[in-house]
């Protein structure tokens, strides 16, 4: 046997432009032991091949809580007791001011976000959202905006462009063909789908990503790799669950370090010029093994907090991606 072991060797290809297949992507998921260290350095040179550039996100919880929707990871559907705050959608003020801190802090990309299935419809609660997006745009209007708002329809996607809405996320989350099982019931994978294509076909780059820990297996984060890829999806958050108390997956095991590294490993071969963003359980499950999880693939992270946990302080994190740099170009 050569120094690399022959499936990495095969997939040495994707520096030279041949895509991995989903035969390949088996194999490399199946690795174990020290050949997983070579895998994840393949993926950090792919990234600085085809996806060089740095993206710091961060995100403001702008209507948290009493979800209608059974997600089993959320702590904010209402078929989960749990801590998570409550409050009806934020003052146009608030959005602004938060998008503020974000931008003169230097934070490339500030993120709405909101609890909810979505907007399929023009309501007052969506025509306030514009109007707050609005506002930030006339005060920043060369920086990044993105939002996650749910469901859309074809309507409310070209409003949100219209706005200047740049970047929407919504997540598939896992393998789209087990959604239903590892995910929710209340809404379907379709209506996932059909809002990334309405956000790309508006012209606003869909962000979608998934989960690791939510109890797939190997060849279900194959599958949201591969589905990732076809929906063409250019920013891909990845997120390691983060199990809340109250919701039916707080007694999940964390994924083992080793299983997480290859899935992200993976997923910048499979997709290597997207941007891959680690986003949740970062700092709270991966702990020690966050930094080589930056170092299989991923452009950056989301900084000052998720939704309903709190991240690490911000300077922190400035810290931490000084020293990547080390590594290459983050
Ligand atoms: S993930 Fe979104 S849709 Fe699902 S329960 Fe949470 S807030 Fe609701």
């Amino acid at each position: 046997m050569g120094i690399l072991h022959p499936a990495i060797e095969k997939a040495y290809g994707v520096l030279d432009g041949a895509p991995v297949d989903k035969e390949l992507a088996g194999e490399l998921m199946r690795l174990e032991g020290a050949p997983i260290i070579d895998l994840a350095s393949l993926a950090h040179k792919v990234r600085l091949k085809f996806s060089p550039s740095r993206h710091i996100c961060t995100i403001m919880n702008a209507k948290s809580g009493r979800c209608s929707q059974d997600c089993g990871y959320c702590s904010q559907s209402s078929f989960s007791e749990t801590q998570a705050p409550v409050f009806p959608l934020v003052s146009e003020d608030e959005i602004f001011r938060a998008a503020e801190n974000a931008y003169e802090n230097d934070i490339a990309c500030f993120c709405i976000v909101t609890s909810g299935l979505g907007y399929t419809e023009v309501t007052p609660e969506f025509e306030k959202i514009l109007s707050a997006i609005d506002r930030v745009k006339f005060r920043y209007p060369a920086r990044n905006l993105g939002a996650s708002l749910g469901v859309l329809s074809p309507e409310t996607a070209r409003l949100l462009a219209l706005h200047g809405v740049a970047f929407y996320n919504h997540n598939l989350q896992v393998n789209p063909s087990r959604y239903r099982e590892l995910v929710a019931s209340t809404h379907s994978i379709g209506d996932r789908i059909a809002t990334v294509r309405y956000a790309n076909d508006a012209g606003i780059t869909a962000c979608a990503g998934g989960i690791i820990g939510l109890g797939e297996t190997a060849d279900d984060r194959i599958e949201l790799a591969f589905a990732l890829r076809e929906l063409k999806a250019k920013i891909i958050p990845l997120n390691v669950l983060v199990p809340v108390k109250g919701t039916p997956l707080e007694h999940t095991p964390p994924p083992a370090a080793a299983d997480t590294l290859k899935a992200f490993a993976l997923m910048r071969l499979v997709n290597p010029r997207a941007v891959i963003k680690f986003a949740a359980g970062r700092e709270t499950v991966m702990k020690d093994f966050q930094g080589l999880l930056m170092l299989a693939g991923a452009n950056g992270f989301l900084t000052g907090g998720y939704l309903t946990t709190r991240g690490r302080d911000a300077e922190d994190d400035e810290n931490f991606l000084r020293e990547l740099t080390v590594f290459g170009n983050l």
